[in-house]
């Protein structure tokens, strides 16, 4: 089954937390990276993902399917994350080979999973060895991950631990977050800042000067389909 090509939005964004804001100097360098936001069905990826984009949480998501663009200082490092928010009615729809092919296009990734949930945290040992067995085979450089307990405000209805989910991150050499994607926006930021500190300077050297064209390209050939549509 063919994937559809994601549509791909932008939005401005300007961290409000002083502790993680960084001027960046004239000598600042502007690089890109790709993010996959992988987890199993309702956990709230895109909750997360609009929630870090927007600030806002707005309660019903749908099911559609983006490349999200955002604008990230970090370490006087000015970062354009390309963000990808896969749907679930799509991922159930493929086959095994098109979550491959997005795991080649990202440079890295946030894994989320509800702590209401036990089944979405048990799900991610295998995804997260599936992802470092695709990325770490090319390269000797440690693959960009991050672990998120999501509906944290739900803690009536919890059933994996902080600890656990902790251990989890610290067996495999993940990043940790416990958030609730409704109740705050500090959590996001959190999470995707943290991500882009664990990218290399070489992975994100690699993509600069990459544009919306060239992201688009980088796709279709990712998937080896003709565009028809124009940009
Ligand atoms: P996705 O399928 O992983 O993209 O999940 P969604 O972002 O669509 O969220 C699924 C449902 O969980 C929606 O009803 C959201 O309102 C809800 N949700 C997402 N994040 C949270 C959270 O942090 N707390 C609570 N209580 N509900 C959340
Ligand atoms: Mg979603």
């Amino acid at each position: 089954m063919g994937l559809r090509l994601p549509l791909r939005r932008s939005t401005s964004f300007t961290p409000d937390h002083p502790a993680l804001m960084e001027v960046p100097g004239p000598t600042a360098l502007k690089m890109e990276a790709n993010v996959l936001v992988m987890g199993a069905d309702s956990v709230g990826k895109s909750a997360l993902t609009v929630r870090f984009l927007t600030r806002r949480f707005i309660g019903e998501y749908g099911d559609m399917e983006f490349i999200y663009s955002h604008n990230l200082t970090v370490d006087g490092r000015e970062i354009l994350l390309h963000i990808w928010d896969v749907p679930s009615s799509q991922e159930q729809a493929e086959d095994g080979s098109s979550e491959e092919k997005r795991i080649q296009w990202a440079d890295s990734f946030v894994l989320v999973y509800s702590i209401c949930d036990r089944a979405s945290f048990n799900i991610l040992p295998l995804k997260i060895q599936f992802i470092k067995a695709a990325k770490e085979g090319q390269s000797q450089e440690k693959v960009p991950i991050v672990i998120v307990g999501n509906k944290r405000d739900l803690h009536h209805q919890r059933v994996v631990s902080s600890e656990e989910g902790r251990l989890l991150a610290l067996s495999l050499d993940c990043g940790f977050y416990e958030v609730s994607a409704a109740e705050a926006y500090h959590g996001a930021l959190m999470v995707f800042h943290g991500l882009a500190k664990l990218i290399p300077d070489t992975k994100l050297a690699l993509k600069k000067g990459t544009g919306i064209r060239g992201i688009v390209k980088t796709m279709s050939a990712v998937f080896a389909r003709k565009r028809t549509d124009s940009l």
